[in-house]
């Protein structure tokens, strides 16, 4: 027996605490440690009606201004094997920035950066003018499965319904799928466009390490390029064809903008381009 098995049976033979006790708040932990979605902790304000009666007024303790936003969560739609795309929605302005990280699956550290700028969305960072509108995951099915495309071989980033779309492709992994918008998670991009048009949009990609712009977006793309380091490029050096770029960028002239974040590890890109996207924000509130 291990020092630890041999450890957990003492305890268990000479503790006074029963173990129904001990279970149901093991569980809690294990449920609560493996919640999916970031929802905030429900304030004691709107709990349910508490038994306990209300502490004395004069005992409640000064409250501090809090930095804390509530984001509204929205589920856009579902993949190709039933998984849920979601957005979080930070602030009510009246310019609205979209983010998309997670579009290609095998770019994982888009999500990661994605999801760090959500966390970081606050009274301090978040200016008042803006709506910020977070998809840290566009493509679930692709990142549990390692792949650039989704769970039909499309790649998403091929499948907008952009002048330019064309069914030709040269690599499989580039498969721009039956018709433009064919796949559920192309057209839960495009029902959020509708519903909250944006004014900038922004998309994250890997792992080319510079800025990208389609349309208007080249002056937001060098506000970041200030900050990151990375130097611009304005093309890829290849044709993008249904890319959500293109559609935005070019056909619809919503200045766009992409960052190809540098091959490196997820915790120097987040250092390095959380800072650049908070100033693409306040820049583009001040404009
Ligand atoms: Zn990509």
């Amino acid at each position: 027996m291990t020092g630890f098995a041999s450890a957990v049976r003492s305890f268990l033979k000479t503790s006074a605490v029963p173990l129904a006790g001990i279970l149901p708040a093991l569980l809690f932990l294990s449920v609560s440690a493996s919640g999916q979605a970031p929802h905030p902790v429900q304030s004691a304000a709107s709990a349910p009606a508490p038994t306990a009666p209300a502490a004395p007024a004069a005992a409640v303790a000064p409250k501090t201004p809090s930095k804390f936003i509530e984001p509204k969560y929205l589920t856009l739609g579902k993949t190709v094997k039933g998984r849920d795309i979601n957005a979080t929605i930070y602030g009510t302005g009246a310019k609205r920035v979209l983010i998309f990280g997670g579009i290609h699956g095998d770019e994982p550290h888009t999500t990661v950066l994605a999801r760090a700028l959500a966390v970081n969305m606050n009274r301090d960072t978040l200016p008042p003018d803006l709506t910020v509108i977070i998809v840290p995951d566009v493509n679930p099915d692709g990142l549990m499965a390692a792949t650039r495309v989704n769970a039909n071989g499309v790649d998403i980033n091929r499948n907008f319904p952009s002048k330019t779309w064309r069914s030709d492709y040269t690599e499989q992994k580039r498969y721009p799928g039956t018709q433009p918008s064919s796949e559920p998670e192309t057209r839960a991009v495009l029902a959020l466009l509708e519903r909250y048009p944006p004014h900038l949009v922004v998309t994250l990609h890997a792992a080319l390490g510079c800025m990208n712009w389609d349309g208007p977006g080249g002056p937001f793309a060098q506000v970041m390029a200030d900050i990151n380091g990375y130097p611009l490029c304005g093309s890829l050096g290849y044709e993008t064809p249904g890319s959500l770029g293109l559609l935005m960028g070019i056909d619809k002239q919503i200045p766009t903008v992409t960052i190809e974040l540098r091959a490196k590890n997820p915790s120097d890109l987040v250092q390095e381009n959380l800072p650049a996207l908070l100033a693409l924000l306040k820049h583009f509130a001040a404009k």
